[in-house]
């Protein structure tokens, strides 16, 4: 995935286990598979039932974990995080699992998503008195939790997720229990597995894979799913809406060897280029995907297409972080080196170039340049999806139109600014019946709002709180 550079990025990934005397060793591998969710932050926090303890940096896992540093974490139970800076900026103190020492109990949490209400919460409990020590949305659950006049942790924990709106997938972790949330539209993909005796959470099943955990099910919208010495039980914090699962972690997010709700990704993936296929004939030479999100598809494209799928495109996979740029210049460059053109494939071919998506056209561009100026005669662009028209509330960082070029081109104005012969995208209904969710509703189960501006949840919510006064009960 281009992650660095084309504006489109994961929101984060959440890993968690409970009851196993290596927790800190075996988070450190499910966050190593959760790695490409997020680059810019990862951490853990453990416990032995005594105290929580957190390691935690800015880097990717394996700079920010060393051997030595882990063995010094002990305890039965952690939660860990890789972080992509979607709310509140980046910097250390924005690095999750987030934690909270105090007399009366300490708390970390992990938490993938965004919240809508944030700000709104924030500006309730600072004047309630509440000091913020980031800029992290995911610090007002914390504060929610213990300003609740509730009396057990359980109850200020219900309480509290119940006043959040938007996306949320958290792992909270205290000294006696490990507790598990999701949205009530289950905005975000959340698993629950089993390692031996030991319980394992994560954002997804690729990290079960990794450690050699076995999938149990999925975590459901609404639900609060408390882990402890005595077992697991599943309680509700809020009745569950209509399922809304981002669209996105099927099409792009999403690791191909993961399954979300029974669906693997990859196969997913493959069904969308073999509708891509049937809904746009193309005569060509040669299919080709840009690596890696998208060669599912183009497998499946070929595959529908009876036209040779060939390894058009080489990622270099020694890129890193540092293509992070702002300016368009340098993202430009940030392209160039992350990708080149297989010539002998594609000299003198008409080529079908199989993307995910379309964010601001950039990559697009310069990957159809690339193609031309190896030899390509024509390149025809299909995308697995439609067009994304608007901003993402939820954790993508797609959050104003403005940088949308679908949201101010028609698709012939598109095709012209990134220099293809021809540019197609999958329909809105090939899309969701080819993923192949069956939930109730129009939408099967998904949240399709970046595709058609319809958002699942008001995305201005007014939070009913209790006099300001008062304790938020
Ligand atoms: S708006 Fe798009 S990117 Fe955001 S959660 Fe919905 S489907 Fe995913």
């Amino acid at each position: 995935m281009l992650t660095e550079i084309r504006s489109l990025n994961e929101e984060c990934g959440v890993f968690g286990i409970w009851g196993h005397e290596n927790a800190t060793q075996i988070s450190y591998y499910g966050l190593h598979a959760l790695q490409h969710r997020g680059q810019e932050g990862a951490g853990i926090v453990a416990t032995d039932g005594k105290a929580l303890k957190a390691l935690k940096g800015e880097g990717l896992v394996n700079e920010v974990f060393t051997q030595e540093k882990l063995g010094e974490m002990h305890g039965h139970a952690a939660i860990g995080h890789v972080r992509y800076a979607t709310a509140g900026g980046s910097g250390i103190e924005n690095v999750q699992p987030l934690l909270f020492n105090s007399t009366t109990g300490s708390l970390a949490i992990s938490h993938n998503g965004n919240l809508v209400n944030a700000t709104e919460l924030k500006g309730h409990l600072e004047r309630q008195g509440s000091i913020f020590q980031t800029t992290s949305d995911t610090e007002v659950l914390a504060h929610l939790i213990k300003r609740s006049g509730y009396e057990t942790f359980e109850e200020k924990a219900k309480n509290a997720l119940s006043l959040l709106k938007g996306a949320f997938a958290c792992a909270i972790l205290t000294e006696e229990a490990m507790y598990v949330a999701l949205d009530p539209n289950g905005l975000r993909p959340f698993s629950l597995g089993r390692l031996g005796d030991a319980w394992v959470v994560a954002s997804e099943t690729c990290a079960f894979d990794i450690v050699g955990a076995e999938f149990v099910r999925s975590i459901e919208p609404g639900e609060f799913v408390i882990i402890n010495k005595d077992g697991v039980r599943a309680e509700r914090f809020a009745y569950p809406e209509e399922r809304s699962i981002c669209t996105m972690e099927y099409v792009y997010f999403s690791r191909p060897d993961s399954d979300i709700d029974g669906i693997n990704v990859h196969s997913a993936r493959k069904r969308l280029g073999i509708q891509l296929a049937k809904e746009f004939p193309i005569e060509a030479d040669v299919v080709t995907g840009v690596p890696d999100s998208s060669i599912s598809a183009a497998i499946g494209y070929s595959e529908a297409s009876g036209i040779p799928y060939e390894l058009g495109l080489i990622k270099n996979r020694y890129v890193g972080r540092t293509f992070i740029q702002p300016s368009q210049d340098l993202r430009e460059q940030g392209v160039k080196m992350k990708l080149s053109p297989v010539r002998q494939v594609v000299k003198g071919k008409r080529v079908i170039m199989v993307d995910d998506s379309i964010v601001r056209g950039t990559t697009s561009r310069h990957i159809v340049n690339l193609l031309k100026e190896a030899g390509a005669t024509e390149v025809h662009v299909v995308i697995s999806s439609p067009p994304i028209k608007s901003p993402c509330f939820y954790g993508i960082d797609i959050s104003t139109s403005g940088e949308l070029i679908a949201a101010n081109n028609t698709i012939e104005e598109m095709r012209e600014i990134i220099g293809a012969d021809s540019l197609s995208f999958l329909s809105v209904d090939g899309m969701v019946q080819n993923i192949g969710r069956t939930d109730p509703g129009s939408k099967c189960g998904h949240c399709l709002a970046c595709f058609t501006g319809e958002y699942p949840t008001n995305i201005f919510p007014t939070t009913v709180l209790p006099h300001e006064k008062e304790t938020v009960r």
